[in-house]
């Protein structure tokens, strides 16, 4: 089944779209289907997930951090990932750039944008966005390479379309400011439920888990 599955959006993601398989609570099993389904990116949200799938799996495929990092975890996450999405603040940016400058690499990032202003989610508030990658854009060993948001949950997909709408206007704004080192090349929107609406608004990287995988905590 996650074959299929993997296969069937592969197969329907328009050219120059990345699907990140969403492993969360998957099993290396699992991932490893999909891997062999054609999935080339795998998205973590724990450190200790990763790195314990990591082990098992390697760098055949890229790692992907998608869920809220901590600054004291920034050393695991540089040997494992491939790119950061998620960096909310200057602070996680630092302890990134740090850790990676301590094993000689670049470490790409996207901006996580709290595209719905919600107090409790993780995310840098739009307004607050361009002034952050200013100061990020110093730091040497990462790269900011777009954004990335969740958007807040709704059960109809077509409630997420002004926050994704959103966060492609701050992409193109942000982009058209031209910052040394600046590379928006990525725009990280849409899951299961709204990768449909998410494309049709710019997103060029979408975060799919239960599609590939099936329903959680069965
Ligand atoms: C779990 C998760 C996804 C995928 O969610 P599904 O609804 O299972 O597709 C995408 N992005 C993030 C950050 C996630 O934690």
């Amino acid at each position: 089944m996650i074959k299929e599955n993997v296969q069937a959006i592969l197969n329907e993601l328009p050219a120059g779209v990345q699907l990140v398989g969403a492993a969360k609570t998957r099993s290396h099993e699992e991932i490893q289907q999909a891997i062999e389904a054609g999935l080339q990116i795998v998205g973590e949200n724990y450190v200790q997930e990763a790195e314990n799938a990591f082990e098992v799996i390697g760098n055949r495929v890229k790692w992907h951090m998608i869920g809220h990092l901590q600054s004291n975890k920034a050393n695991k996450a540089v040997k494992i990932f491939d790119m950061i999405e998620t960096v909310d603040s200057v602070k996680l940016a630092r302890a990134i750039d740090n850790a990676s400058g301590n094993i000689g690499k670049t470490m790409p990032i996207l901006i996580e944008i709290n595209s719905g202003e919600e107090r409790q989610k993780a995310g840098a508030l739009p307004s607050e966005a361009a002034f952050m990658i200013r100061e990020i854009m110093a730091f040497k060993n990462i790269r900011v390479m777009g954004l990335m948001t969740m958007g807040p949950f709704a059960g109809d997909p077509e409630e997420a379309r002004p926050y994704f709408h959103k966060t492609k206007a701050l992409f193109d704004e942000v982009q058209a400011m031209h910052m040394a080192g600046v590379e928006m090349t990525y725009l990280s929107m849409g899951m299961s439920n709204s990768y449909k609406v998410a494309l049709e608004e710019g997103a060029n990287i979408v975060r799919i888990g239960t599609r590939l995988f099936g329903e959680r905590g069965k």
